[in-house]
């Protein structure tokens, strides 16, 4: 194809370099399906920025990326390719961002205002995905196994405390999280009132609105959706196996992470099946298009089920799970980027 294509990578977010990894790779894989691609990059205050689309990896190094600061106006894209002296106009934006204003539906309403199309998940469902309470909501509603939880929002008058919190979660350990945030960023394992009250006000750092969950002893199983606009189809699962702890930041991306990612997850077949079978049911629940990575835990003791979340703007990192897990099953990264497309300009 010759379409002329928009990575949009960055921000304020917290996962900012998390994000440019993901369009390390995915302009990588873009470079093989089009030409005309256009590296836009947004700084930690938002600001739009062009970068110099000659080189082999733009988001690698930035300050060496050339990055030309684009007005408000720029983003009528045909000026954009003006800058870039291509004849053109933008066809489509692929957003490599994660967590605040990429995967919330912020950027994908500007996308909707500017009238281009777009890959993944619309402004409604990856607002919903976003937050981890609308989120169970939703699953619950249509019967999917979630974990119980409790909402604590920064204007409560007052909080409980860690032990009231355990009583109603029936559970003496407990997870807090922001409700709107990932790469595990502001997330506690708390197991005292000291660990509590220090989790809670981390957790608000990043979110007015935080969770609080049981912690269970729990394999994490992930399976990757691919919506390719007729049918929705769900990979093999992919499991995470760490030693200690969670699969905190630091596990997620430090080169001296052990996390070691099993491709396919050894787990039963009929567990395979459930899995597969939930996770399509709340990717369609949520109204999502395109892609999304479902992470479900599968409790030790037990073998019972619980769907943790939905992340719509899964990461694409060398070490991500969802790329790996479609590779496994014979799609290339930019094959996988290629049907993406495909299905983003179908809707
Ligand atoms: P994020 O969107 O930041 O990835 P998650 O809800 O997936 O947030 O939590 C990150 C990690 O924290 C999980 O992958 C898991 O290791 C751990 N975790 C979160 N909630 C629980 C829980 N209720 N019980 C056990 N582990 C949990
Ligand atoms: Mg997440
Ligand atoms: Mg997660």
């Amino acid at each position: 194809t010759n379409l002329h294509i928009a990575i949009v990578a960055g921000s304020t977010s917290s996962e900012h370099d998390v994000s440019l990894t993901s369009a390390t790779n995915i302009y990588r894989a873009l470079k093989e399906i089009t030409p005309n691609l256009y590296p836009l990059y947004l700084d930690k205050t938002n600001q739009w920025m062009l970068l110099d689309a000659t080189l082999e990896a733009p988001y690698q190094d930035i300050s060496r990326a050339k990055p030309i600061l684009l007005q408000k106006e720029d983003m009528r894209l045909d000026i954009l390719s003006k800058k870039q002296q291509k004849i053109g106009q933008i066809d489509l934006f692929f957003p490599a961002l994660h967590g605040k204003f990429g995967e919330d539906g912020a950027i994908q309403g500007y996308f909707e205002l500017l009238g281009i199309s777009y890959v993944g998940a619309d402004v409604t469902a990856s607002a919903l995905a976003m937050d981890k309470e609308f989120t169970k909501i939703i699953l619950a509603d249509a019967g999917i196994p979630v974990l119980p939880h409790l909402v604590i929002n920064k204007r409560d008058n007052e909080y409980p405390s860690f032990s009231d919190a355990c009583k109603e979660l029936s559970r003496d350990i407990l997870f807090v999280k922001p409700a709107r945030a990932g790469s595990s960023v502001g997330i506690s394992k708390v197991q005292d009132q000291m660990q509590w009250e220090e989790a809670l006000t981390l957790a608000l750092l990043h979110d007015d609105k935080i969770l609080i969950e049981p912690a269970l002893a729990v394999r994490e199983v992930e399976i990757g959706i691919l919506d390719d606009g007729e049918q929705v189809h769900a990979s093999i699962a992919g499991e995470i196996a760490y030693e200690k702890g969670f699969y905190d930041y630091e596990q997620k991306y430090s080169a001296e992470s052990q996390v070691q990612l099993h491709i396919p997850a050894l787990i039963h077949e009929t567990i395979l099946a459930e899995f597969q079978q939930l996770a399509i049911k709340a990717h369609q629940k949520l109204g999502i298009k395109g892609l999304s990575r479902v992470d479900f835990f599968l409790t030790k003791d037990s073998n019972e089920i619980f769907l943790n979340e939905i992340n719509t703007l899964p990461g694409f990192t060398d070490k991500s799970m969802y790329p790996l897990l479609w590779q496994s099953m014979g799609l290339s990264q930019s094959h996988l980027l290629k049907k993406l497309i495909e299905s983003s300009l179908k809707s």
